[in-house]
C-alpha cells in the first residue's frame, strides 16, 4: 500500500445553507445597517452640540480628521522619515563614516565619500541616498551614527510614489524634508 494512500486527508463537504426568504431580499440587514450608521450620527451630532454648551464634556464623541489634510499627531518617539542634521553652516553634519551604511540591514543607504575641505574634519559625504523602498525602519541608522547626523524625526510617514526609483531620497532631500507632509491635528 502506498504510504500517501494512509495519510490520504479526509475531506469533509460542507453544504451551503440555504438562504430564506429575509435572507434573500436583505432588507433586514439594510435596514440594521442603515440604524446602526445613523444611531452614530444622532449620538455624536448631540455630544457635539451638548460640548458647545459646555454640558457633558467628559463624554466623547467621534471626530473626522480631514486625511490626508489633516493628520493625527504621531509620538515623538514614532520612527519616521530620515533626515540628515546640519551643523551651523548649513552643511551636513555627516562625517562620510559609514558606519550606518555598513550596519543596515536592508543595504539600502548608499553614501559617497570625499575629503572635506576643513583640513579638522576628515570626510563629508558627496552622494548621500536612502532607499525607502527597501527600508525596515528600524533605526539601526541612527543609532549608530557617532555624530548624531541622521535622525528618523520628520513626522512623514507618507513614502508612496510612482516608481522604485521615487522612493529613494537624495542628500538634498534628506538635508531638507518636504515640509508640506501635513497639518498636525490634536489628538481626537
Ligand atoms: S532604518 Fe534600518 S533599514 Fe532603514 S536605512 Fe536605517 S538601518 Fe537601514
Ligand atoms: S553613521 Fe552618521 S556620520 Fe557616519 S556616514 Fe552615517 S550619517 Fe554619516
Amino acid at each position: 500500500m502506498d504510504s500517501r494512500d494512509s495519510m490520504a486527508i479526509k475531506t469533509k463537504i460542507i453544504k451551503r445553507p440555504k438562504l430564506g426568504f429575509w435572507e434573500n431580499i436583505y432588507f433586514p440587514e439594510v435596514i440594521r445597517g442603515i440604524l446602526i450608521t445613523s444611531s452614530h450620527f444622532w449620538r455624536n451630532l448631540f455630544f457635539h452640540t451638548m460640548h458647545a454648551l459646555g454640558l457633558f464634556k467628559a463624554i466623547r464623541a467621534a471626530v473626522t480628521i480631514m486625511y490626508p489634510e489633516e493628520k493625527r499627531r504621531l509620538s515623538p518617539r514614532l520612527r519616521t522619515r530620515h533626515r540628515l542634521t546640519k551643523r551651523e553652516d548649513g552643511s551636513p553634519r555627516c562625517v562620510a563614516c559609514m558606519m550606518c551604511e555598513s550596519v543596515c540591514p536592508a543595504n539600502c543607504i548608499y553614501i559617497v565619500a570625499e575629503e572635506h575641505p576643513d583640513p579638522n574634519i576628515e570626510k563629508r559625504p558627496a552622494s548621500f541616498d536612502i532607499d525607502l523602498g527597501k527600508c525596515v525602519y528600524c533605526g539601526f541608522c541612527v543609532e549608530a551614527c557617532p555624530e548624531d547626523a541622521i535622525r528618523m524625526d520628520t513626522q512623514i510617514l507618507d513614502i508612496a510614489a510612482f516608481s522604485r526609483e521615487g522612493m529613494k531620497l537624495n542628500m538634498p532631500e534628506l538635508l531638507n524634508p518636504n515640509p508640506h507632509y501635513a497639518r498636525v491635528v490634536a489628538k481626537s
